[in-house]
């Protein structure tokens, strides 16, 4: 398994969207730190500027790491019928999988394995299963998650049928054949790494583990918290300073991830919600899914009378923030957030009350896993994103409630100092990654 010089070799192939990327590179610094030597199949033209400048910083970073780029044959996306740029990004790699037999074979030295999206994987597990190069896949959502995907089209007892997004209750279209195809596909690979643990979601990953939800599901390694790298810091300093100066947990911060753009309207609902809940607030907006078309200023998203009651109030951006930095700050004292797993799992080591307002996808599934640790709430009443208008007043409501909890706030110290206490060396992660190699060694 491993090469002449006893180390392995792994190839990390992620999709696109940094909900994806971020923890690939945070799972790549680990292997590094095990010894492993690394390539890193990177996907041209890159959709995001905040996913090109990562790259970029990462291997300049890591300059041992093998960069090799894969250029799929672009896809009409009025042919494709897809309108996300980050989903028509995971079809184009898909329709051109084949393209990485050729890059894939001719790693040198050769590869050990192969670390695949959970977007890409009946695709790519193809190609990768005539080079016989064992196949892992890096689940970048929550084990509840890979608990429905790992069956689907059937549906866990445990997971309400109006939790899936409106998308996948779509039978015929492209996104449910291919959750279909790549959970189909589950079964091929030799693994499953996911950024979650045991006290986090203790439920699902003992189904995942007891065999009783599909049969022949590979082993799980829940490898998380995963942790940002010192690379990730930016130099964005406004909110950070602005933080300094407000009384201890009296800001809520207000985040909906990398990928979620609101209308207009809903945007403005929601910052006279923030006004009339009395509380201090730290807001990115974003207008666009994709950063390079976010071209209109504040006032032009917020309007001008929006902007005044604003003023006193909170600090509102529209750039690319740290996230991590931000809710380690002392006066941070709750987060809005759409529950990208990414997001939640920073929340939980924070020790952060979330109001959860599921916007798409796997969201509202990981939302549940925060009010069922009953450290946070979500927003089952306010629907999917674009298709329900919520209210100034309802939203102004739900953060007087979320940030006045003592009863969340309990719960969340001790998620957090459970996610703190794993993350320390020798805990989680390093001890998953050597059960893993172990497996590895014996195959
Ligand atoms: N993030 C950040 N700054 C931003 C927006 C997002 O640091 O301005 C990070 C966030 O901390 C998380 C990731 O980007 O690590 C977003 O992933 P998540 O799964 O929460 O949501 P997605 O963007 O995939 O919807
Ligand atoms: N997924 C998939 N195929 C697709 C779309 C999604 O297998 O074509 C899986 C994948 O695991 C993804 C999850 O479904 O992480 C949730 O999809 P979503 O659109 O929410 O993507 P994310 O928010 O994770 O970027």
């Amino acid at each position: 398994m491993s090469n002449s010089d006893g180390n392995l070799h792994v190839a990390l192939l992620p999709s696109s969207g940094m909900g994806h990327l971020l923890p690939y590179l945070r799972l790549a610094a680990s292997l590094i730190h095990h010894q492993c030597s690394l390539t890193l199949i990177t996907t041209h033209p890159i959709v995001s500027s905040a996913e090109s400048q990562l790259i970029s910083t990462f291997l300049s970073a890591f300059p041992q790491i093998t960069q090799k780029k894969f250029t799929p044959i672009p896809l009409d996306p009025v042919a494709a019928n897809i309108t996300d740029p980050f989903q028509l990004q995971w079809e184009t790699i898909r329709q051109s999988a084949h393209l990485l037999s050729p890059l894939i074979s001719s790693s040198s030295p050769p590869l050990s394995f192969i670390i695949t999206d959970m977007t890409l994987m009946s695709s790519v597990i193809s190609v990768t299963a005539k080079l016989c190069l064992p196949n892992y896949i890096l689940c970048t959502s929550s084990a509840r998650m890979l608990s429905l995907f790992s069956c689907f089209p059937s549906i866990p007892s445990s997971i309400p049928k109006e939790s899936l997004p409106p998308i996948l209750l779509d039978s015929n279209g492209s996104f449910t054949k291919n959750f279909s195809d790549n959970s189909g596909s589950l079964k091929h690979f030799n693994g499953v790494l996911i950024n979650s643990f045991e006290e986090l979601e203790n439920e699902s990953l003992e189904m995942l583990a007891s065999g009783n939800l599909t049969e022949g599901l590979p082993p799980v390694f829940p490898l998380g918290p995963f942790l940002p790298l010192e690379l990730e810091r930016i130099s964005l300093l406004a909110p950070l300073k602005w933080l300094e100066n407000q009384e201890e947990s009296s800001v809520v911060y207000v985040s909906f991830g990398s990928r979620t753009a609101m209308s207009k309207e809903q945007i403005r609902e929601l910052g006279n919600g923030l006004v009339l809940s009395g509380c201090k607030f730290l807001w990115v907006v974003k207008s666009k899914v994709v950063d390079k078309e976010e071209e209109n200023g504040l006032d032009e998203i917020l309007g001008h009378q929006l902007m005044k009651k604003i003023e006193n109030n909170g600090l509102v951006v529209k750039e690319w923030v740290d996230q991590w930095q931000i809710l380690s700050q002392k006066a941070v004292g709750g987060f809005i957030s759409h529950c990208g797993w990414n997001s939640v799992v920073e929340a939980a080591w924070h020790g952060m009350p979330v109001l959860g307002w599921p916007q798409q996808g796997d969201q509202m599934i990981n939302a549940e896993v925060i009010e069922a640790g009953g450290w946070g709430l979500c927003m089952k009443s306010w629907g999917w994103g674009s298709n329900h208008l919520v209210k100034g007043v309802e939203i102004g409501d739900k953060i007087k409630e979320l940030m006045g909890n003592q009863r969340m706030k309990m719960e969340c110290a001790r998620i957090s100092e459970v996610a703190k206490q794993r993350s320390k060396a020798g805990e989680g992660c390093e001890n998953m990654l050597k059960t893993l190699f172990q497996s590895l060694t014996k195959s």
